[in-house]
């Protein structure tokens, strides 16, 4: 099994002039480098993150934490029995890539867990993988350093059973907020309320700790609308910086601007910044690095603040049903997620309904023919009646079939057709 020992950094930067949101993921270049490359990026309307967050792991968090929860016997196997504890690891990755597969915020924390750090250690002991690139370890520190990593492994096992719970009815908890306070179909009557008071109703009614006192880091930027395109690297700063030291190293600028505009260097130096300032993309923006898992927490809340600040109204898409947060025009109906044939909702349902318009006349066209038969042979065949019926029903179940997507439009074809002729 492939466990990783590079770090990765999630980063939600928020644009709120602008409505949209990046979300990027940095890798670290190496074991222990503070140099980071960004993998991965998507850019969303405000507040997308969130929503899709929500929306694709409702059903699933739950029964990952579920299923997690039914291997627990494994916790109490042995540091020497390498082959069961590597299953049951296996068996975890699995449930984490299933996870990740479904959101870009999963995927950058998950790939962070402690469990596959710590195993990673286990199995480079277990399996003497120290032989490759370093000394031989004596076999009585080789059992040790197994016994030790196998411990750390399944304490952080238990940590994230624990915070997968937890995690799996927040996001329940979230989905409900979103419908309450965002969502105008949710309560039509509450239409007009404002979000911000429609989240102080929910606060008061539903969840006295909800929005109170809730506490993240936020980084603050003056720069460039993306300026972490996928293949940037990024020079993280190990030591926290404070805002007295953030104080100390700003040297704000006490020059006299009127003697400097006196200087004929200064102003020629002036007005090439005064030229170059119309072409740049400047934007202000507000990032949170997103870690660990708890780091979801902060990113799911503080995205909802945004949305509830704006007054963003969020709506289910026409074609999807998904929740959306409006890319352009806040009276949008479709979604803009991108889906795998690389179209948008608002064509596929165009496109949809053209099929299901062509579906529909190809039945009837069917239907008349069959009736028309049916009346014919009435007078000699008496069960005719019946094949008709039986024939309709068919037809009308597999036009619903192609409707959904269920069957194509050869199948539906074939079925209707078939039955047709074998009963003529
Ligand atoms: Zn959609």
């Amino acid at each position: 099994m492939y466990t990783e020992d590079r770090k990765s950094l999630g980063k939600l930067r928020i644009l709120l002039e602008s409505n949209r949101e990046y979300y990027c993921i940095f890798r670290q270049a190496a074991h222990a480098s503070g140099t980071y490359i960004c993998i991965e990026q998507t850019k969303t309307a405000l507040g997308q993150h969130l929503l899709d967050l929500l929306e694709s792991s409702k059903d699933m968090i739950g029964r990952i934490a579920e299923q997690y929860h039914g291997i627990d016997d494994y916790l109490t196997r042995d540091y020497t029995d390498f082959e069961k504890i590597q299953s049951y690891l296996l068996f975890i990755q699995k449930l984490y890539q299933e996870l990740a597969d479904t959101n870009i915020i999963w995927k950058s924390v998950l790939s962070n867990s402690p469990v596959f750090f710590h195993y990673h250690w286990y199995q480079f002991y277990s399996t003497r993988e120290y032989l490759q690139d370093c000394a031989p370890v004596g076999e009585t520190a080789r059992q040790e350093h197994m016994r030790h990593h196998w411990d750390l492994t399944r304490r952080s096992i238990l940590e994230e059973i624990t915070l997968f719970d937890t995690i799996a009815s927040f996001i329940t908890s979230m989905g409900n907020a979103v419908a309450f306070c965002l969502d105008d179909s949710t309560f039509p009557e509450q239409k007009e309320m404002h979000p911000i008071k429609r989240s102080y109703l929910y606060q008061s009614l539903f969840d006295n700790h909800f929005m109170s006192n809730d506490s993240m880091k936020v980084a603050l930027h003056l720069s460039e609308r993306n300026p972490f395109p996928p293949g940037k690297t990024l020079t993280t700063n190990t030591e926290t910086i404070t805002p007295k030291k953030q104080l100390y190293q700003s040297t704000f600028s006490t020059k006299n601007y009127f003697n400097l505009f006196q200087n004929a260097d200064s102003k020629t130096t002036y007005q090439r910044y005064l030229t170059d300032i119309d072409s740049q993309e400047t934007e202000l923006a507000l990032t949170l690095d997103i870690e660990t898992l708890e780091d979801v927490y902060t990113a799911c809340m503080y995205s909802f603040f945004t949305l509830v600040s704006k007054g963003i109204h969020v709506r289910r898409c026409k074609r999807c049903g998904r929740y959306f947060s409006p890319y352009n025009r806040s009276d949008e109906i479709y979604c803009s997620k991108i889906w795998e044939n690389g179209k948008r909702c608002r064509e596929l349902y165009q496109e949809e309904r053209l099929q299901s318009d062509d579906l529909t006349r190809y039945y009837r066209a069917a239907y008349k023919v069959q009736n028309a038969k049916k009346q014919r042979n009435l007078r000699n065949k008496p069960s005719s009646e019946k094949t008709f019926r039986e024939w309709n029903q068919r037809a009308k179940a597999a036009l619903e079939q192609a409707k959904n997507n269920e069957i194509s439009f050869e199948e539906f074809k074939r079925i209707v057709d078939a039955k047709s002729e074998s009963r003529a």
